[in-house]
């Protein structure tokens, strides 16, 4: 169970103290809902590591995971900016999130391929990311997250802007990983989104 309690936060020099509190269990998905500037995309920060709490707590299946920098927690992020690392192939910078040096077994090639076919993207293994579509970037860095298998993932809009049959194929395949016990936090201005994909929700 993801767990947190009476987490506080301030940015440097604002007036606005957020606090958080909320439970996931596993194979479940909590939305964050609330206006643009509510606060989803801070949390969605504080959980992965990027940015420090003043008070509070984040637990993972009872264990403390405040103190921890964000490679060591069991969370992995797809943000807005879906950054990719332009001078890598698709494999590449998928594989990066596998495997922190660039050499890919035979398997992980294969897991790749299999999940570009899965993300609609299927053969773009050589493809560089400046060649590629707003979508299609995308779906690549949704699949990086994907695959690199943590328990814990932090979803900021993953499927905003994307095309009604890419967000059915993406839709189920966060079911999918929903079903094989994934904890999903995420923000979504789309209320189908939230309703298809969420179990529970956090008014912000
Ligand atoms: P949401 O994702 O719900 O749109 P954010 O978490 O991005 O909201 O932002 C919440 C509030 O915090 C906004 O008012 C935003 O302007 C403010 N904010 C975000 N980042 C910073 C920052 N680095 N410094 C100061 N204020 C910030
Ligand atoms: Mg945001």
């Amino acid at each position: 169970m993801l767990e947190v309690k009476d987490l506080t936060f301030r940015y440097p020099d604002t007036e606005t103290t957020w606090r958080f509190t909320f439970q996931v269990d596993h194979g479940q998905c909590i939305a964050l809902n609330g206006p643009s500037g509510s606060g989803k995309s801070t949390l969605l920060n504080l959980l992965a590591g990027f940015l420090t709490p003043e008070s509070g707590s984040i637990h993972w299946e009872g264990r403390l995971l405040n103190e921890l920098p964000p490679w060591d927690r069991p969370v992995t992020s797809l943000f807005q900016e879906h950054n990719l690392f332009e001078h890598l192939d698709v494999q590449t910078n998928i594989g990066l999130g596998m495997h922190p040096g660039l050499k890919l077994s035979a398997e992980q090639k294969q897991a790749i391929s299999r999940g570009l076919a899965s993300v609609g993207i299927a053969g773009f293994e050589s493809r560089m990311p400046g060649d590629l579509s707003g979508g299609q970037r995308q779906r690549v860095a949704l699949l990086r997250a994907l695959l690199r298998d943590q328990p814990i993932l932090l979803l900021d809009e993953p499927l905003t802007g994307l095309d009604a049959e890419a967000r059915t194929q993406l839709r189920s395949l966060l079911l999918r990983h929903k079903a094989a016990g994934k904890v999903l936090v995420l923000a979504s201005h789309d209320a189908e989104d939230r309703k298809i994909l969420a179990d529970k929700q956090l008014n912000l």
